[in-house]
């Protein structure tokens, strides 16, 4: 399709490009799908339009409503320019420390952003999300889309990242990479694709090593949107009800030296600029495909576009403060970045 009658139709149908230099000297067919083609820039565009439609067709959000959600990530952009198109008023709850860029983006979308310091500990009333409630609570009309728990964020990769994936590899896929945020894009693409091939494509998770998911301490993050961490002050170790572990076959950890070593390695080679929990997909995948043979055909989602990590993965001297070689961060990212 070339053609759209709005800017929410345009959201999915991203390609899948084959990686010729950066998957040299392996024997499968490796393929990344740049899911910055999406209009707000990232893979969480499917679910934020998918979440808005089913609280419109449930009855939760009615026209005027306003949209909330707890984020400083792709899910508040997401849901920012569905909610511009769509004429409602967005108010994102996000943590004092996201950068102004981002802030600027939200305010590009008319929405509005309500500032809170990230440490307050989780049920303290004071907290990213007890403000978030109390706000819904309180507020005629609004609806807070929880994308941890929402069922409508894996539905929409069952329904439209799932297809791709088969289509676009006529059927060929035998692996899918993904990092878990709040599991959505594994969940939904995984189980369709298992579904199609009577369970013959293996799902693999990508997972910062340090993340409580594939068996981490949860100690610290550099790499965002990818993970699952548990700062000792600020949050309970919840799993999200967005994350099916049955579809997961398996976990691969990465280091965060190995994903930043991957993505920027990805852009000088193959001229495609991802962020950074993309190189942590990328850097479990061409783990993966030293084992895999050639009638193998590796699919890894990258999320988003490395142009929001200039400053940060693709800089060499914040690289440096942050102890990383090479050409990483003198703190770790703190707060909500789903
Ligand atoms: N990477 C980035 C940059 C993200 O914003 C997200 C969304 N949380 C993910 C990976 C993980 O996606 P999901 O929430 O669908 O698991």
């Amino acid at each position: 399709m070339a053609r759209y009658e709005s800017v929410l139709e345009s959201i999915g149908g991203t390609p899948l490009i084959r990686l010729t230099r950066a998957a040299q000297g392996l024997r499968p067919r490796i393929y990344v799908k740049p899911e910055w083609q999406n209009p707000g820039g990232s893979v969480k565009d499917r679910a934020a339009l998918a979440m808005l439609r089913q609280a419109e067709a449930d009855g939760s959000l009615r026209p005027g409503g306003v949209v909330v959600e707890v984020t400083s990530g792709n899910t508040g952009i997401g849901l920012a320019l569905t909610a511009a198109h769509l004429g409602y008023r967005a108010v994102i709850f996000t943590s004092s420390m996201i950068a102004q860029e981002k802030r600027d983006q939200f305010a590009a979308y008319g929405a509005e952003l309500r500032l809170v310091d990230a440490f307050v500990p989780r049920d303290h009333p004071d907290s990213l999300r007890s403000q978030g409630e109390r706000f819904v609570a309180e507020t005629p009309g609004a609806w807070l889309a929880q994308q941890y728990d929402n069922p409508a964020n894996p539905a929409a990769h069952y329904t439209s990242t799932g297809p791709e994936v088969w289509d676009d590899t006529d059927g060929t896929v035998t692996h899918f990479v993904a990092t878990v945020g709040t599991g959505g894009t594994i969940s939904g693409t995984g189980r369709y694709l298992k579904e199609v091939s009577g369970g013959r494509v293996q799902v693999i998770g990508a997972d910062p090593i340090t993340s409580r998911y594939s068996g981490g301490d949860g100690s610290q993050k550099y790499i965002e949107g990818a993970g699952h961490f548990v700062h000792p002050e600020t949050a309970v170790d919840e799993w999200p009800k967005s994350l099916d572990l049955g579809v997961i076959d398996r976990y691969l950890p990465v280091e965060d030296q190995d994903a930043i070593d991957a993505v920027r390695e990805l852009a000088r080679t193959e001229g495609v600029l991802a962020g950074g929990s993309s190189g942590v997909a990328l850097a479990a995948a061409l783990e993966l495909a030293e084992d895999l043979t050639e009638d193998d055909t590796v699919v890894v989602l990258l999320p988003d576009s490395g142009r929001a990590y200039l400053s940060t993965y693709f800089n060499d001297s914040w690289l440096a403060a942050g102890g990383f070689t090479g050409p990483a961060p003198l703190t770790p990212v703190e707060g909500p970045t789903v």
